[in-house]
Order: C-alpha cells, then structure tokens, then sequence
C-alpha cells in the first residue's frame, strides 16, 4: 500500500509543494512545529534514510541543502533544525523516508537533547563498543 507521501507525490491527497523534480519532493509540514517547517521526500519509497539508496538521500539532501537556507529566509527564522527519524523509538511516525527542515527561532522553546555528563573511561568503553560491531 503507497505511504501517504506517495500519495502526495501521486496528488492523491493535496499538499503545499515548493519544490518538486524527478526524485525528490518538498513539502509543508501538515502540523509544524514552527511556521515553514517542510519535509523532503525521496519520490522513491524506502522506509528510512537508513534505507534509501545513496543516489537518493544525497539528491534529498541536495534539496535540503538547498531549501533551508530560503525557508529560513522566508520565514525570517535565525536557524534551522534538519532532522530524520529512524524508527517508532526516534519518533517516526510516517515510514516513508523523509528529512524535516525545521526553522528555528532564539527562544522558540524547542528545547532539543538533554545531555548526560560522562567520564573519559565511559567515552573509551562506548567507542570502543561501537568500533568492535564495525
Ligand atoms: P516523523 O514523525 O519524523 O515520521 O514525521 C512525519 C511528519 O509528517 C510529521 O511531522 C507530520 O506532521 C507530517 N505529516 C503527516 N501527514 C502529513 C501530510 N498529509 N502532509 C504533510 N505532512 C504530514
């Protein structure tokens, strides 16, 4: 069954495009999180950027590369979040590889990560951990 964004792409269901070419698409953001926040989509269905051809995520990120800078302009924001979920647990909800640029305000109160202090032997071990599955 075609995700909701390849409906989109089939004009199935209506969306605000501001960009569009042979593989890639760019759209607003149903529910943003600040005002221009737009998705970029791969035409081609995968079900993350973690699976999406290469030829297709660069293209995309092309586009992303591309786009923000003009939303942010658009909007007059002072930055942007550029951000892709992977999974239920990132909180991904449309399984249809997708990378949100996400204008960024000072103050909007988006607070992003909370980050955790950790010892130099922690950082070691992890990597560590990390290098050995490589
Ligand atoms: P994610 O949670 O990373 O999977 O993001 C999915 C995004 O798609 C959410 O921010 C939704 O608001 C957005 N979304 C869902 N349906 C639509 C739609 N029909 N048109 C535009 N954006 C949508």
């Amino acid at each position: 069954m075609p995700s909701i964004f390849s409906k989109i792409i089939a004009r199935e269901i209506p969306a605000h495009i501001v960009f569009e070419d042979d593989h890639t698409i760019a759209f607003l953001d149903i529910n943003p999180v600040n005002p221009g926040h737009t998705l970029v989509v791969p035409k081609q269905e995968s079900k993350n950027a973690l699976e999406t051809n290469l030829e297709d995520l660069n293209r995309a990120m092309h586009v992303v590369q591309t786009l923000a800078p003009i939303i942010v302009k658009a909007v007059a924001a002072d930055g942007c979040t550029i951000t892709t979920n992977v999974g239920e647990a990132s909180g991904q909800t449309v399984f249809h590889t997708h990378i949100h640029i996400i204008p960024r305000f000072t103050g909007d109160g988006h607070i992003s990560w909370k980050h955790e202090s950790v010892s130099q032997e922690q950082l070691q071990t992890m990597a560590e951990k990390i290098k050995a599955q490589l």
